[in-house]
């Protein structure tokens, strides 16, 4: 049997970079995933949106973290990620829109974050063509971006091979082994890997693993759809957040990519709960509709491609970070919700450097000051606040 310091199950947006920062910090390190190869759960599905600007002080923290691991990958990795510093442009056409946006500037600007509210010229310049028919302004926060969720899962895949990571790809978890109250090996299809410390990173699937180690964890999956158009001239920036929700559909969102495609994607109402991945018919023309309405001069733009994934949703649209109660070696990293891509680089950072201080279920975050992180994103918290901006 193999064994590792670290076990982790899952070679997602979580996972692959957790496991490189762990690495970095000296640990011998396996993943197990039960795909062929990283980033094929739902990192591949993920737009790609990368942003600080949320409503609470650990999510603006760790995404803060990714947002300068992402944007220097270039520089000191030499590895392209189609990483863009575009803003995200956050459009108020209602005055409950308006004071939500605003009511949150104090809190984020409190936490680092470049964001302020721009008037409706400014928000017309930065998404030329726009409608400005009732727009009131919005938020910018030029700091924000997009990158490619493919080609950084595929980066920290290479640097974690570099740093004598362990992949065991094309093993399904099949059982979690427990001795003396903690978990001593995971088996697999074809292997057994022991450990000192299992770390759930298996997304959309966090509750089953949780249940093979014993423990319990609130993920629900939760379906949505984006798509992409042909590739046109660079014609805007940040990403376009539309956040009015009407009958069928919430928040609407969409940028160009790097490479000049438009990217998008919707959150459907009521959500639908489960793991259906075939595309749906009615996504499109629901896209259609509110892209028009939105900005008719993307009428012109043919679409090439939809697909389906899953939001691994946790009960208040926050993440689940901590240990098990029942299970001292068992650390969940999971309900990444609608932000696991973003969450992943600099979420894999701090826990790593957490590990490295010594981390312990009555001391997560180990002598590093990441104690927030496991107060606000404990498993077992209350789950009564409501991410503003999910
Ligand atoms: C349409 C869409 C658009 C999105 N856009 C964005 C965006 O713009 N920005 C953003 O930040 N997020 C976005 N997301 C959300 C993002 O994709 C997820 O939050 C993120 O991928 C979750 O990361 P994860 O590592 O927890 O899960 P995953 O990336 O799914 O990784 C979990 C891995 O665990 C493996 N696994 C599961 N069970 C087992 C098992 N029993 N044994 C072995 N392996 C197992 C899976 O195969 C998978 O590879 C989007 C999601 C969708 C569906």
């Amino acid at each position: 049997m193999k064994s590792y310091d670290i076990v982790i199950i899952g070679a997602g947006s979580i996972g692959v970079p957790l496991s490189y920062y762990c690495a970095k910090r000296g640990f011998e390190v396996a993943v197990v995933e039960r795909e062929a190869s990283w980033g094929r759960g739902q990192n591949r599905a993920a737009i790609g949106g990368l942003r600080a600007t949320h409503s609470d002080p650990a999510k603006i923290r760790i995404c803060a973290e990714s947002l300068r691991i992402v944007s220097s990958f270039k520089e000191e990795y030499g590895i392209d990620i189609e990483w863009r510093k575009g803003g995200y442009l956050y459009v108020a056409y209602d005055a409950e829109r308006e004071k939500a946006f605003k009511s949150l500037l104090s809190a984020q600007k409190a936490a680092g974050l470049d964001i302020d509210w721009v008037g409706p010229s400014q928000v017309a310049e930065l998404a030329p063509g726009i409608s400005t028919e009732g727009l009131l302004g919005g938020t910018f926060s030029p700091g924000d971006g997009y990158a490619s969720s493919l080609m950084t899962a595929t980066a920290f895949h290479r640097l974690a091979l570099g740093a004598g990571v362990d992949f065991f790809f094309g093993e399904p978890l099949v059982d979690m082994v427990a001795s003396g109250g903690r978990i001593s090996s995971v088996r697999t299809a074809h292997e057994s890997v022991s450990g000192g410390l299992f770390i759930n990173a298996a997304g959309a699937f966090a509750a089953e693993v949780a249940e093979l180690a014993g423990s319990s964890l609130p993920v629900h999956p939760d379906c949505h759809e984006a798509g992409v158009t042909e590739p046109v001239e660079r014609f805007f920036e940040p990403m376009v957040v539309d956040s009015r929700p009407d009958a069928s559909s919430g928040n609407y969102y969409f940028y160009q990519a790097a490479t000049g495609q438009i990217v998008f994607c919707i959150t459907p109402r009521p959500q639908i709960w489960g793991r259906e991945k075939a595309s749906t018919s009615s996504f499109l023309p629901l896209c259609a509709r509110r892209m028009l309405e939105l900005w008719p001069r993307l009428r012109e733009l043919k679409v090439r491609r939809t697909w389906r994934g899953m939001y691994p949703m946790s009960p208040d649209g926050f993440p689940l970070v901590g240990y098990a109660r029942e299970l001292p070696n068992f650390l969940n990293a999971a309900g990444m919700c609608g932000q696991g891509f973003m969450m992943g680089p600099g979420l894999g950072s701090i826990l790593a450097d957490c590990l490295a201080g010594g981390s312990t279920p009555s001391r997560p975050s180990g002598s590093t000051e990441y104690g927030f992180v496991f107060e606000e994103l404990s498993p077992y918290r209350s789950f009564d606040a409501v991410e503003v901006l999910k």
